[in-house]
C-alpha cells in the first residue's frame, strides 16, 4: 500500500511526523480524505479531528483550525494546536467548555461571543477526540 508523509507542526514546534495511507480531515469547504497521488491543495481547516490511517490503525488528532498543504507525496498541517487524546488533559477541557458557555449565556454586553464560540467549539473538540 502506498503512503504519504504526514507533518503535523503547531507554534510550540513539530507534533507528528510519519507515513499513513489515508488522511481525513474536514476543511472549511467540506470533508476531505486524502490518498497517495493527490493533487496539490491548500485548504483552511475547521477546528476538527484529524484521522491518519494505516491498514487497521488510525491515530486521531483534535486541530484548532489552520491550514492544510498537500502534494502528492505528503501532507502537511499548521495548526494553531495540535493534541492525541493522551496529549490532551480533560479536566482542563470541560472547564473551557462550562467557562465559554457561561460567557455565552451572559447577557453582558462587554462579551466577545464570537470568541467564546471557538473556545467552546476547542473545547468540544478536544473531548469529542478523547470519547
Ligand atoms: P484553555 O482556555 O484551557 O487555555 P484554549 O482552547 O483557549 O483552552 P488553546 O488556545 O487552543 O487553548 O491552546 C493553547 C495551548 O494549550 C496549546 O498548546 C494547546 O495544545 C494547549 N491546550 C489547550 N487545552 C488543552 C487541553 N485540554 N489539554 C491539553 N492541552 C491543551
Amino acid at each position: 500500500m502506498k503512503t504519504l508523509t504526514v507533518s503535523v507542526v503547531t507554534p510550540d514546534g513539530p507534533v507528528l511526523e510519519d507515513s499513513f495511507e489515508m488522511v481525513s480531515c474536514k476543511a472549511e469547504s467540506g470533508e476531505l480524505g486524502i490518498l497517495p497521488g493527490h493533487i496539490p491543495l491548500v485548504a483552511p481547516l475547521t477546528i476538527s479531528a484529524v484521522r491518519l490511517k494505516n491498514g487497521n490503525d488510525s491515530k486521531r488528532l483534535a486541530v484548532s483550525g489552520g491550514f492544510l498543504e498537500v502534494r502528492p507525496e505528503k501532507v502537511t498541517i499548521l495548526a494553531q494546536s495540535a493534541e492525541t487524546p493522551s496529549d490532551i488533559n480533560v479536566e482542563r477541557a470541560k472547564e473551557a467548555k462550562s467557562r465559554a458557555e457561561q460567557r455565552l449565556q451572559s447577557k453582558q454586553d462587554d462579551i466577545d461571543f464570537q470568541r467564546a464560540e471557538l473556545a467552546l467549539k476547542r473545547a468540544m473538540n478536544r473531548l469529542d477526540i478523547v470519547g
